[in-house]
């Protein structure tokens, strides 16, 4: 049974039908990555806490999607206005929990703002379409309904812009919906949930459960959820969509990535090094748009490599709240000491250590200096796995054919990067690579929120990608309906041409 919440400031709450509750059951502790101290408790919710969220969902559901369009996009509007307001101290909370630092977070906080923008667009957006005769006096419009009670599940790198792909385009198109986002960072999602009521949302309509595998089978496997987006990695990702799929419910599945970038020998090499810097060792290493492996073609290897070992001897790593703090601590010890892993492997099998980033200046948290690998090959393990951290690996090819070969090869794709001075590579490239979204000259080419993001391959498991109008049609279903309306003014044309009623296939026309 859970009690109200007690709002003790050591228990982040869950948050169903519009209020905090802090389910009994077992916890899970948050830690401040940058101390190594624990901070909070988070409870890990069980199948009834989750049962609990669904049935405030679906209760909330019938009056919120026949709420008026422009009554969903009000209060869209104050959310956004609410989000504005509050997004240092979001940001704040990120940093915290996740150790990025703050003009990073700032800046992740902004990029979710911007789909709450989008979402203010809904009456725009669920437009239908509409034929008039389609047969004599009968006409065909289609519309965008809803799908349900719709659910996400969301990693620990973005702790608002991930969630926030998701619950303002679902809640926008009129569906309720239950969050779960990452237990390693679970305060962002609570603070979002209080903004969300206090702009009007009605209660029920948008729920947070926090918790693991327990929690998530609980959704997955929850008759009353009709619709499922997930970001993380892909192991995890894989498994979503395959039980979402056996269990007919709606599935997007993101999933991990090895973002590669090609630096040609025409690129202006400087431009090339401090863009793959911020790519590469930007919030650790911990984006799913990182770069973590540079192709270096040619003659541009050389120059580039000692730009890159200058640039990266720069970066001032500390606490993530600390003024001047380029990179800040990895989420957790377990995840620092899996990095530090994988530098070990890269000595180990023959990589060019260029710089090692194993024993930081840091002594407390998990922090992790940058690394730079030069002459990696395709069958060592820091190519093959995504390290998720601040690890950069170059390879060197001599062309952009053989570029685009090793690119293509890799099973991840979900975003990669070129740097030339040459439309005509620069195209060739666009139009060769399988890669879901590309950068030209842009390291970091994560779409607008008025496009849709997500990748390819084992980067995406599901067909739709988030936000933009693929986000849209994820959270709707289409209904194409089929009217006759004969005009009883003309009597003599109340049946048209339309064949007599038999038990042929009906035709129109
Ligand atoms: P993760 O897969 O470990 O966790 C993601 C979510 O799944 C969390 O909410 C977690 O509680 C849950 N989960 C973890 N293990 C589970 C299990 N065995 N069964 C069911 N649910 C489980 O990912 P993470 O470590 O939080 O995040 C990092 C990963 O996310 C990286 O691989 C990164 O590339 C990926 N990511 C991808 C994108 C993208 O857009 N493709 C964006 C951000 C992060």
């Amino acid at each position: 049974m859970n009690k109200p919440a007690e709002l003790k400031l050591d228990t982040v709450p869950v948050w169903i039908d519009g209020k905090p509750v802090v389910p009994q059951g077992r916890m899970g502790e948050v830690y401040n990555p940058a101390t190594g101290q624990v901070t909070k408790r988070v409870p890990f919710c069980d199948d009834a806490v989750i049962d609990q969220a669904v049935k405030a969902a679906a209760a909330a559901y019938p009056e919120w999607r026949d709420a008026s369009i422009l009554r969903r996009a009000r209060v869209m509007q104050k959310f956004l206005q609410l989000m504005q307001a509050n997004q240092k101290g979001i940001a704040r909370l990120i940093t915290e929990e996740h150790g990025k630092t703050l003009p990073d977070a700032m800046g992740s906080v902004q990029r979710g703002i911007e789909v709450i923008e989008f979402a203010c667009g809904i009456p725009q957006l669920l437009k239908g379409e509409y034929s008039e005769n389609v047969g004599a006096a009968v006409d065909t419009h289609t519309v965008r309904q809803p799908v349900g009670v719709c659910a996400g599940i969301t990693p620990f790198n973005f702790p608002a812009m991930v969630p926030l792909w998701m619950f303002p385009m679902a809640i926008a198109c009129g569906n309720t919906f239950i969050l779960k986002p990452s237990e390693k960072v679970p305060s962002a999602s609570i603070r979002m949930a209080e903004l969300f009521k206090e702009a009007g949302l009605p209660d029920g309509v948008f729920n947070v459960v926090h918790g693991d595998k327990v929690a998530v089978d609980a959704i997955l496997n929850h008759p009353g959820i009709h619709a499922v987006s997930f970001v993380g990695s892909t192991p995890i990702a894989k498994y979503i969509y395959e039980t979402c799929a056996r269990n007919g419910k709606r599935v997007q599945a993101l999933g991990g990535a090895k973002n590669h970038a090609v630096v040609l020998p025409d690129a202006d090499l400087e431009f090339a090094a401090d863009a793959l810097i911020g790519a590469a060792y930007g919030s650790a290493g911990e984006r799913c748009m990182a770069i973590s492996a540079v192709v270096a073609v040619g003659s541009a290897a050389d120059p580039l490599i000692s730009l890159l070992k200058k640039k990266a001897e720069m970066i001032k790593i500390g606490p993530g709240d600390k003024e001047g703090v380029e990179m800040g601590p990895l989420v957790s010890a377990q995840h620092r000491d899996k990095v530090a892993s994988f530098i070990a492997q890269g000595k180990k099998e023959g990589a060019k250590t260029v710089l090692d980033g194993s024993a930081p200046p840091v002594q407390e948290g998990y922090f992790l200096g940058a690394t730079l690998f030069d002459n990696v090959t395709r069958d060592m393990e820091v190519y093959k796995n995504e390290i998720f951290g601040p690890v950069l690996v170059v390879l060197r090819v001599d062309s952009l054919e053989k570029a685009i070969e090793i690119i293509n090869s890799n099973p991840y794709a979900n975003g990669t990067a070129i740097f030339t001075g040459s439309g005509g590579a620069a195209r060739r490239f666009e139009n060769e690579v399988q890669v879901g979204m590309v950068g030209i000259n842009v390291p970091i080419p994560v779409p607008v929120a008025f496009y849709s993001f997500g990748g390819w391959k084992n980067s995406l498991f599901g067909d739709l990608h988030v936000h933009g109008m693929e986000g849209v049609k994820f959270y709707t279903r289409t209904k194409v309906i089929t009217t006759r309306w004969p005009n009883t003014d003309a009597p003599t044309s109340r049946l048209g041409d339309t064949p007599a009623p038999g038990l042929n296939m009906p035709t129109l026309g």
